[in-house]
């Protein structure tokens, strides 16, 4: 087994909704001259459509349309037993305060219909 060649990398896909955090790595980019496009989504469904669009090029799929139905995330309390929407992962009992609590929904991922020409 031979040393094994570096990895060229000429795009990064940074899935950031902070603009601090966004601005953080484009500096860190051009400080140290890294030679790739970098391409910033807000959120896990943006990032989803730009790898489908991506890795559709090229192929059967190339033109065809990801259309992304969001699930509003729920939660369950586990000191108050509230069920409430959370607006972000860090979310807390609107009840009680608690930031302990159980995933009820939210984290679906399933193709619910497609359709071929
Ligand atoms: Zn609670």
């Amino acid at each position: 087994m031979g040393v094994s060649e570096p990895v060229k990398i000429n795009d990064i896909l940074l899935v950031d909704d902070n603009p601090a955090d966004v601005r953080l790595i484009h500096e860190a980019c051009r400080e140290f001259e890294l030679p790739v496009k970098l391409h910033v989504t807000l959120d896990g469904s943006e990032a989803l459509e730009f790898c489908y669009e991506a890795c559709s090029n090229d192929t059967l799929l190339e033109g065809s349309r990801l259309l992304i139905e969001r699930v509003q995330a729920q939660a369950s309390c586990r000191d108050c037993s509230c069920v409430y929407d959370l607006e972000n992962l860090f979310s807390s009992c609107p009840a009680c305060g608690s930031a302990a609590s159980d995933l009820l929904s939210g984290e679906e991922l399933r193709i619910r219909e497609m359709e071929i020409d």
